[in-house]
Formats: structure tokens, sequence, C-alpha cells
């Protein structure tokens, strides 16, 4: 059907598969309204790359993100949810049913459940392209492993910067965290570890301004950004964790966003258009955790079902 070419018209379709897409998933069909859910290019979204989630309610000892993403689906393709491994890339939503072009075929849905989340952000420094996967990388979970023994940089304040820094201590001999000010953007407890562990220090109020090295990272350059003092320092490998943006491209011009581009829903998740719907990172620059993306995608769900039988009345 959609993997073969052909036009397949359906009531519910989910873009996107982590938390958000899997839970709307999960509830669409189980109010029988066989969702499709296209996965993107990664499937388990953000989540799945990383190594522990830890703050996921019903799980006291944390659990894997690739690994929760597969109890998601299998939890939603159980009550007749169909996951296909295609991406969109076009969207018609000029008139319903809304028409969705794909890498292997076309849609057209009656209801759409938009949960694109979000991709890393790049510094946008020289260097850091051309050594993308020779040494310069945004996923700890996936590259972690190539640096044992050696020296890593992260760059980054945030909870992610700590988390996956504090990961990578188990390969790398050492993890310098560089942040741009003096004050960690981070929770408490994962500061707290941080800044006591022996394998990671810090050093702050520094910018990175150029990756070094000619087939892999070598060093970087940095400048302090209170006495504009440069110098290099050398690593073996930079991990960039400085936040995200929405994948909200296919959709401008036809869904209102705000300035940073997150689709705006209202209370009931429903964007500017009648029958579309979003949650989870998309849509949400606040709270952007596994939970909160889960219940984002099931509420969506769950007025998209009662969108759908209003008209049926
Ligand atoms: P974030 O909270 O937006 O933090 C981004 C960090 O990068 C900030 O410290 C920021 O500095 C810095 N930064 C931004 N642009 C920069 C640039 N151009 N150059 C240098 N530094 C730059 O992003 P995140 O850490 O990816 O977290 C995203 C969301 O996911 C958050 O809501 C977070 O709580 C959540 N999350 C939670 C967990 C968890 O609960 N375990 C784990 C991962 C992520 P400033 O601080 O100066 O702005």
């Amino acid at each position: 059907m959609g993997s073969n070419g052909n036009s397949n018209h359906v009531k519910v379709l989910v873009l996107g598969s982590g938390p958000a897409g899997l839970s709307a998933a999960l509830y669409a069909a189980r109010a029988e309204l066989a969702p499709v859910v296209l996965t993107g290019m990664q499937l388990g979204g953000q989540a799945a790359l990383t190594y522990t989630v830890e703050n996921y309610p019903g799980f006291p000892e944390g659990v894997g993100g690739a690994q929760l993403g597969e109890l998601f689906q299998k939890q939603a393709e159980h009550f007749g949810a169909r996951v296909e491994f295609d991406n969109a890339h076009e969207v018609d939503l000029s008139h319903r049913p809304y028409k969705v072009t794909t890498d292997n075929g076309e849609y057209l849905a009656d209801t759409l459940i938009i949960t694109t989340g979000a991709s890393s952000n790049q510094l946008g420094i020289p260097g850091e392209n051309e050594l993308t996967g020779r040494g310069v990388s945004y996923c700890a979970t996936c590259d972690g492993w190539f640096f044992k023994d050696k020296k890593v940089v992260v760059v980054g304040g945030g909870d992610s910067a700590l988390e996956e820094g504090l990961f990578i201590t188990r390969y790398a001999s050492s993890v310098t965290i560089i942040h741009r000010r003096a004050g960690l953007r981070a929770s408490p407890l994962l500061q707290k570890r941080a800044l006591e562990h022996p394998k990671v220090n810090f050093i702050w109020n520094t910018v990175v301004t150029e990756v070094l090295g000619t087939d892999k990272v070598e060093a970087l350059r940095l400048k302090n950004v209170l006495t504009g003092e440069e110098n290099i320092l050398e690593t073996d490998g930079v991990f960039i964790f400085i936040g995200h943006t929405p994948n909200t491209e296919m959709f401008k011009g036809q869904l209102e966003m705000d300035s940073l581009g997150y689709l705006k829903v209202d209370e009931k998740m429903q964007t500017s258009k009648p029958g579309i719907f979003a949650g989870g990172e998309v849509a949400d620059p606040h709270f952007r955790q596994v939970v909160t993306s889960a219940g984002m995608g099931a509420a969506a769900a769950i007025q998209a079902t009662r969108f759908l039988e209003s008209e049926e009345k």
C-alpha cells in the first residue's frame, strides 16, 4: 500500500515515531481508527538515541531509550497500529483529506497527528560539517564507543550536555565540558553528578570557534567570551549538545508556528487547521521530556478521535 507507491487513504496518519507519535498511535489504535505511523528517519525519535531514560514513570531502574521505543511500538501495534518505515517530505494541507507525499508513496489522511520532533542544533563554525562523523558528533550513544581511552570535549550546559557527557565517561579518559557562561542550565542532580565526576572537568565562559583537523578532529579553537583570549585545546572528539530545532520545515506557510518554528497548538492539541493535531517536541518548546511528549501524543489522538466522531454525527 503506502510502501508500494499507491495512494493510501487513512483515517489517522501519524508523522513521526518518537514517544509522542507512538503514544498517539496507541490511543488511535485503541479507538479502532487503524492509524498508520510514518517512522521518519529516526525510529523511536530522539529518545531512542538516549542510553538510559531515568525519568519515565514505571521504570524505577531506568530503561534504555531504544528499548522504550520498541515497547511503545509493540504496544501500539498490538492494538492495530501500522508502523511504516517511511519518511514524509511534502504535505498539501489546503483541503481534506490532507495529502502527504513520502519517500515510498502518497497518503490521504482524514486527520493528521504531527509528531516530527526536533533535530540537534549545530554550532555553525568552520570544520564542524567537514569533520562530522570524524570526531564531531551529536549522539553520545551512537559514537561514544569510538572514543575509548581518548580525550573528548562536550559543548553545552543543558541536561543533554551533562547527561551525554557523563555517559561518555564510560569510554573516554577525560571529558571536558565547554560552556559559554559560568552557570549551567542542567538540572541540579545532573550538575552534581558532573561536577563531582573525577573524569569530568569544565571550561567556563568559553565558546568553540573552529574545529581543527585534517582527516579527523585534532583540536578546537576556543575563545573566552569575557576576555576575548583565544587558545587551542587538543582533543580527539567533540560532542555538541546545544539544543534543538523543531522539524517543521515542510509545514511552513501551511500551519501557524511561533518565531522559533514550533507548531502552535491550542489546549486540545489542534493546530491552525481542522483535523490536524500536533504533540511532542515539534509543538513543545517548554518541557521536552519523554513523559510530556507521550502525554501530548495521547491527547492529540484523543482529540483526533473526537474530531472524527463529531463528523459522523
Ligand atoms: P537546552 O536545555 O536548550 O540547553 C542547550 C545548552 O546549549 C544551553 O546550556 C545553552 O547555553 C547552550 N547553547 C545553545 N546555543 C549555543 C551556542 N550556539 N554555543 C554554545 N552553547 C550554546 O537543550 P538540551 O540540553 O538539549 O535539552 C533540551 C530539553 O530536553 C530540555 O528541556 C531538557 O530539560 C530536556 N532533557 C532532559 C533530560 C533529562 O531529564 N534527563 C535529558 C536531556 C534533555 P545557555 O545555557 O547559555 O543558554
